[in-house]
């Protein structure tokens, strides 16, 4: 039986906006993909990684259709197929395993690391992955570094396979005595390419990224380490960083043209540097993209939009449609709502909004349905029953697969909004 719903006040340390709202806690049926998603960008932005799921067909398929066929390039993730024999125990799935390594090792000399990627069927059959790695490692080191995480459904949900895999990454970090920054989360190249600009304009140096492009371009670590994250969803990755001494950053993310300049504010702060700086640095990059912005607002403003949980980016979106665009808030939904990384983003929030955590889909359709929002932002699996009901929806992975943060592409990510809503008005017409 399902968990009944409870509001609990949520615990912050900012004053203002939602920081002090009641948060509607849900536990029950939820329609969120599983961590083996990230993989989909993961592998396009570490370029020497390989992704080994150990999983079922199903697995093999969620992956395939999510990335597509690359049909030039020498594909970088691939599922080792847990099958009937090794579900009752008659093969030794440790042996099978090392023998799809050793293949995929012998013939790929391009990969630098890979990562054994746990699923739900090598959760049920207790496939002991970390034990995998740590043996491969040995066997395989100095040229290729064997890691594991799970993306597992019963585990994970949609974006939390990149936090484990970031937090994979962590103990074999460099360890480092420099004063340094290191943004945190998977950006899209041209992205990071545009904050490493920014942040050398600002004046920081040693401005690292994780994960970097390349496994022997990873950031060092160490007590002097101070880290930004670009992402909301990276709690465990942000734990074990700060195991090994580095201290974070609060600020909002940078979506949009006000959480970007906090985020960069947040930054140049913490290295001493004066928010005029800042100002001033990003000044083109900012009046570019208020430009941009004032033409989506047209189509935006005093829109209603409700978010079912998917991503965790929910908050720092629902700001900054709220704040930059006029939108109008109904219910901010999020499979988890981490209290002291979201803190700067609550306080944004404007008081109206609902914020939900957890799911009961279920209860919150019928909260949608009752609410007939302008658009709804939800998984796959809700949009096309939603649509049916005439309601307009935007698929949440769209904005996690796009480029979405930054001045560069504070508009672009607005067009991801306005656009349902123009095709929902021509058909309407
Ligand atoms: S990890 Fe689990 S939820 Fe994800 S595709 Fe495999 S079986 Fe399905």
């Amino acid at each position: 039986m399902n968990a009944p719903e409870r509001i609990i006040p949520l615990q912050s340390r900012t004053d203002g906006g939602c920081a002090t709202a009641p948060v509607l806690r849900e536990r029950g049926q939820r329609e969120v993909f599983c961590g083996l998603t990230g993989i989909v960008w993961l592998h396009r932005k570490i370029q020497d990684a390989f992704f080994l799921v150990v999983g079922s067909r199903t697995c093999a398929h969620l992956i395939q259709s999510a990335a597509g066929v690359m049909i030039f390039a020498e594909p970088r993730f691939a599922t080792a197929i847990i099958d009937e024999r090794d579900l009752a125990g008659l093969a030794d799935a440790q042996d099978e395993l090392d023998r799809v390594v050793t293949r995929l090792l012998e013939r790929r000399g391009d990969i630098r690391t890979l990562f054994l990627v746990g699923s739900c069927p090598s959760e049920v059959i207790k496939l002991d992955l970390s034990r995998a790695a740590l043996r491969l490692s040995q066997r395989f080191a100095p040229q290729v570094r064997v890691l594991n995480y799970s993306g597992s459904g019963i585990e994970t949900t949609f974006t939390q396979g990149e936090d484990a895999c970031l937090a994979s990454l962590v103990p074999g970090l460099p360890a480092s005595d420099a004063a340094s920054l290191v943004v945190v989360g998977a950006l899209a190249d041209v992205v990071e390419d545009q904050f490493a600009r920014l942040l050398t304009q600002i004046g920081i140096r040693n401005v690292g990224f994780l994960p970097a492009r390349h496994s022997d371009a990873m950031p060092g670590v160490g007590p002097y380490t101070r880290y930004l994250l670009a992402q909301p969803f990276l709690a465990e990755t942000a734990r074990v960083l700060e195991n090994r001494g580095a201290r974070r950053i609060a600020a909002p993310f940078p979506l949009g043209v006000e959480g970007t300049t906090r985020w960069l504010q947040a930054a140049a702060a913490a290295f001493g540097i004066g928010a005029d700086v800042v100002d001033q640095a990003t000044a083109s990059a900012r009046s570019r993209a208020q430009a941009a912005l004032a033409r989506q607002r047209e189509a935006l403003q005093g829109k209603s939009i409700f978010f079912f949980p998917d991503s965790q980016l929910e908050p720092p979106l629902a700001r900054f449609l709220s704040r930059e665009l006029g939108m109008r808030l109904t219910e901010v939904g999020t499979p988890y709502l981490h209290r002291e990384h979201l803190a700067e983003e609550l306080a944004l929030l404007p008081a109206e909004a609902r914020l939900s955590e957890g799911q009961h889909v279920e209860r919150q359709l019928d909260r949608c349905r009752a609410e007939r929002p302008d658009i709804v932002v939800c998984g796959l699996g809700l949009a096309n029953p939603l649509e049916a009901e005439g309601l307009t929806t935007k698929w949440a992975i769209e904005l996690v697969f796009t480029p979405i943060q930054g001045y560069e592409q504070a508009a672009d990510l607005a067009e991801l909004f306005a656009r349902p809503l123009r095709r929902r008005e021509l058909l309407a017409a």
